[in-house]
């Protein structure tokens, strides 16, 4: 892997962390969004990072200019990828929006330039041949708060050449992350492949009143020696988050089960402030939840 020059697509809130984290580990980093505006917000949100890398990092004021200075930025996409070795793609999760950027992307990049998208749950066989180079582009899927989070999943789609998935590897770890190679593609990645229907099947027996939310993390926590339970990792997913994976749910399986559960979230949960984490209140009450008191698992 020689990359130098990184550029991001999409400033929001994965694409600035992971702009700013490629450029605190030293490559040059150009960030592209649709307008001025889109990209002043992106300055914004670089900024309020921070405090964040100071605490968790103990990055130094210094450490963090010297990032900040390797970021140009570019509403022109010819001009945000007119060196680039690497173009990682975070717009929105729209196959609208995905689509015709990678066609207009396809045709104003150069050559040896690869592309990934760190999309969440399309695949990247769906924008393959919309980028002109299928065999140049993959998946390189980050999870949110990536400078302490710092998992990179790399996933191929069947068009990947070897060598490229090889290179993102390479390029992921030079910027922090404990890469995880994914030969095939895989909806969902390992982490969702896993946590969603673990959390679903937590949900399901609070929904059909067979045990109660603390007593589920409390059996879970116990028997397998886990930090956390299932309704305490709902509590920073967030209940938001949770009710519109439920909801999709219901809808396209019909099943009694998870209409109730949808209604459950509602009325207990979303209608009475009840976010998560975030907000103070979830399953658990913030900040000192009862899951780590230490008499919890007693
Ligand atoms: P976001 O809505 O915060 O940001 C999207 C950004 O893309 C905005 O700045 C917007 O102005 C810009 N944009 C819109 N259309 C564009 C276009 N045509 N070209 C360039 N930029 C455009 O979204 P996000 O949460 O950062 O998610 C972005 C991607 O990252 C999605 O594919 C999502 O699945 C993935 N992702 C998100 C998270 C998360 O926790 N938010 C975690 C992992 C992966």
């Amino acid at each position: 892997m020689n990359f130098k020059n990184i550029t991001v697509a999409g400033s929001g809130v994965l694409g600035s962390q992971i702009a700013f984290q490629t450029a605190y580990k030293g490559f040059n980093v150009s960030v592209y969004d649709i307008s001025d505006e889109a990209l002043a917000k992106a300055k914004e949100r670089i900024t309020n990072l921070k405090p964040y890398y100071q605490k968790d990092l103990g990055t130094t004021d210094e450490e963090f200019e010297e990032g900040f200075k390797r970021l140009s930025f570019y509403s022109n996409l010819g001009e945000a990828v007119k060196d680039a070795d690497l173009v990682i793609e975070a717009i929105p999760e729209v196959t609208k929006i995905k689509t015709p950027f990678y066609e207009e992307l396809g045709k104003v990049a150069p050559e040896k330039t690869l592309f990934v998208t760190n999309s969440s749950t399309l695949l990247p066989s769906q924008f393959a041949e919309a980028t002109g180079r299928p065999g140049k582009f993959l998946a390189l899927h980050f999870a949110n708060e990536i400078w302490k989070n710092n998992t990179a999943e790399v996933m191929k789609h069947p068009g990947t050449e070897q060598a490229n998935f090889d290179h993102v590897m390479e390029f992921a770890k030079a910027i922090g992350m404990v890469a995880l190679p994914l030969q095939k593609e895989q909806p969902g990645y390992i982490l969702n492949s896993l946590l969603v229907p673990f959390l679903d099947a937590a949900e399901l027996l609070l929904v059909k009143e067979v045990s109660d939310a603390h007593t589920i993390d409390k059996t879970w926590m116990i028997a397998t020696g886990a930090p956390m339970g299932p309704f305490a990792i709902l509590d920073v997913v967030g209940i938001t988050t949770a009710y519109n994976i439920v909801q999709t749910k219901a809808e396209a399986t019909g099943k009694e089960e998870f209409k109730q559960l949808v209604e459950l979230l509602k009325t207990e949960y979303i209608d009475k402030g009840k976010l998560g984490r975030e907000t103070g209140e979830g399953f658990y009450k913030y900040p000192n939840p009862a899951f780590m008191e230490k008499d919890f698992l007693k």
